[in-house]
């Protein structure tokens, strides 16, 4: 017997209807290019708008859209940064049944106009800080058919119109076009470590659940009396879908475009009263020196509305995470995913009845916390046997649910996908521990794990444990080829100004919590670590550069 509830759409028209109807004056507060200064450095200027307008501006540029004769689906591509504009164009390209294809910024500009050219983007949208970039896309990419800059420019840019006056010279969208909520809403490709780039799209419902599930205390935690700074671009997986679940729920947003280093940073939670935010580690290590530079001169921020400091795309080390609870009374909080998970799929809480402030807890926090709700997380064999929840035993993590994606663009890399007990899995490429209460831990990367002698060594562990020393500011911690063992870790670090460090020192610091053999064959001091488009440690870049080392 079926049962009689309404089959209601899950589509981004919504989201934009809710915001427009129920939150239309929350605030919307972007850190937006006012000039230069003497050394011709981006002075920010501060602008205010709320989702009454963001969401009518979307519904122009909807309308607008669909002027152009693109058909439903079409890809519309954005080349941007953290802004209003942006949020308008996420909310306002899907509801007029378009596909919006967020672009890293970050790449050089050959592989962009490749990415653009296997998306078969009609349409580009461009911040003008990049505007330069135009007549080199435009002759490699013909069939995008028009471009619109973002912001004001000193001269019309040729080949490209201003993305205002476009949107103003429309009235807004009345009535959203019939959309299927499997539909694709938005586009991003991965980055490409191995191989070319795979394009995952996003469906309206994927979104919409996506939304839904990041939202609640355990997970994000937003609500709409929270104010949040997304820091993580909004050009890569979405900003970890918060523009859209802060529409969804109408929490104030703050975008800080451009400016993202600590002192920005630190003036905009302080002076927004931000209570969530979101970043990267190496974003997070960037504060940290800024909020001790200020407390030490005597004049520190306040930042006791800041309740949660949201921290993925690499592991946070448990030093960190110490540092700013101790040094700042802030609350820094794992959560774990990729592109093409949308990308929430774990979030770290510690259960109940542990304090947060204890080892148990701080090691639980440095952990990258539990599935969401509807992510199937499992860890495999290298024969492809589940393997016990021990929080122990290290596998190839693959994840089920309705965010994940099922296949990538023209039905590229299907061997990450495979079926298990008659059901579709992803294969994330992490290696991880799950443990009896359901946390996940990363170890590593398949590709940047050390095989030394038959067996595991965890490079990611390594490397948190090396950064709690206190003359290391990074380190990366990468496979050496050996003629015995095939594979041993070799450690690369950058030092902390003035200070020295010996390979004996490093090795007597992880002693007490590493078996013997886990530990690193020769430490190597470094100017610095390659860092990649998502701002992450670029090992394959670093193996290449001591490719050899261990044989010479
Ligand atoms: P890529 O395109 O490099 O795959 P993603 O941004 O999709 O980039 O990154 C996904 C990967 O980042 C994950 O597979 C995982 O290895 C790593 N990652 C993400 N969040 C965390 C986290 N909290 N801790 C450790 N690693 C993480």
């Amino acid at each position: 017997m079926q049962g009689n509830m309404m089959d209601v759409p899950l589509t981004i028209p919504f989201i934009l209807e809710r915001a427009r109807s129920i939150f239309a004056g929350r605030e919307v507060v972007s850190l937006l290019p006012g000039g230069r200064d003497e050394a011709g450095q981006p002075i920010p200027r501060k602008h205010r708008t709320t989702y009454g307008e963001v969401a009518d501006r979307a519904l122009r540029l909807a309308a607008g859209l669909q002027g152009l004769g693109l058909q439903p689906g079409d890809r519309v591509a954005t080349l941007a940064v953290n802004s209003y504009r942006h949020l308008e164009a996420y909310l306002g390209v899907p509801s007029g049944g378009f596909v919006i294809h967020t672009v890293n910024i970050r790449l050089h500009v050959d592989q962009v106009a490749w990415i653009l050219g296997h998306a078969e983007d009609r349409v580009l949208i461009v911040e003008n800080v990049f505007a330069g970039l135009i007549p080199a896309i435009r002759a490699a990419c013909p069939k995008i058919e028009h471009v619109f800059v973002l912001g004001p420019t000193p001269a019309p840019v040729e080949g490209a119109e201003d993305y205002d006056a476009f949107v103003m010279g429309h009235e807004p969208m009345s009535r959203s076009p019939q959309i299927d909520e499997r539909d694709a809403a938005g586009m991003c490709y991965t980055s490409g470590t191995t191989g070319n780039p795979k394009g995952v799209t996003y469906t309206h419902r994927s979104t919409i659940l996506h939304s839904l599930a990041s939202a609640p205390k355990d997970m994000l935690d937003v609500g709409e009396r929270d104010c949040v700074l997304p820091i993580v671009p909004m050009f890569h997986v979405n900003a970890w879908g918060l523009p859209y679940t802060c529409a969804m729920y109408g929490a104030k947003q703050v975008f800080a475009g451009v400016f993202s280093d600590g002192r920005n940073l630190a003036g905009l939670l302080q002076d927004e009263e931000v209570t969530i935010t979101a970043g990267v580690p190496t974003i997070w290590m960037g504060l940290l020196a800024e909020l001790d530079r200020a407390k030490a001169e005597g004049h520190p921020y306040d930042l006791h509305r800041l309740e949660r400091l949201v921290v993925g795309g690499s592991a946070a080390p448990e030093s960190l995470i110490r540092t700013f609870e101790e040094r700042h009374g802030l609350r820094l909080a794992h959560a774990w995913g990729m592109t093409e998970t949308h990308p929430l799929g774990t979030a770290s809480k510690v259960p109940a009845g542990v304090d947060e402030r204890s080892d148990e807890g701080y090691a639980l926090r440095a952990k990258q916390g539990r599935p969401a709700p509807l992510v199937f997380l499992e860890i495999l064999s290298e024969d492809g046997e589940r393997l016990p929840h021990d929080g122990k035993t290290m596998g190839r993590l693959v994840a089920r649910g309705p965010w994940i994606a099922s296949g990538y663009f023209k039905g590229e890399g299907q061997g990450n996908f495979f079926t298990m007990d008659g059901e579709l899995w992803f294969d994330t490429g992490d290696i991880a521990t799950l443990d009896e209460r359901g946390y996940m831990h990363i170890q590593d990367r398949a590709k940047d794990l050390i095989k030394s002698g038959g067996e595991w060594i965890s490079s990611v562990d390594l490397e948190n444990a090396i950064m709690a020393h206190p003359a290391v500011a990074q380190c990366a911690v990468i496979a050496m080829d050996d003629p015995k063992w095939d594979e041993r870790p070799l450690a690369v670090v950058v030092l902390r100004p003035g200070m020295s460090v010996t390979h004996e020192e490093i090795t007597a610091f992880l002693a007490p919590k590493f078996a013997k053999w886990w530990l690193p064959d020769a430490t190597l001091v470094a100017e610095s670590i390659p860092i990649g488009a998502t701002g992450k440690f670029l090992k394959r870049e670093l193996r290449e550069q001591y490719r050899g080392y261990g044989n010479a």
